[in-house]
């Protein structure tokens, strides 16, 4: 889990990387592996988000929350 961001995928509203995958390529910084048939974030890479959305802009079902807790 990153100390100033977190980035969720919610699995229930991910259609998987076989059938999409866009958030796996579009992020910059590769903050994405695949994990069985979902993308997930790599904790360690959290806080390396750059917060330039092409991720949410990329998902067409918004299963991607990036949480910014330097704002809670
Ligand atoms: S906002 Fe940008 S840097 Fe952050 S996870 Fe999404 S694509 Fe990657
Ligand atoms: S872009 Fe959205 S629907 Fe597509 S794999 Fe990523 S989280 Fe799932």
């Amino acid at each position: 889990m990153g100390e100033f961001i977190t980035v969720e995928v919610k699995d229930a509203e991910c259609a998987g990387v076989k059938e999409c995958g866009r958030c796996v390529t579009v992020c910059p910084v590769n903050i994405f592996v695949i994990k069985g048939l979902y993308p997930e974030a790599i904790p360690e890479k959290e806080d390396e988000c750059t917060l330039c959305e092409l991720c949410l802009q990329a998902c067409p079902f918004n299963a991607i929350i990036i949480h910014k807790l330097y704002e809670d």
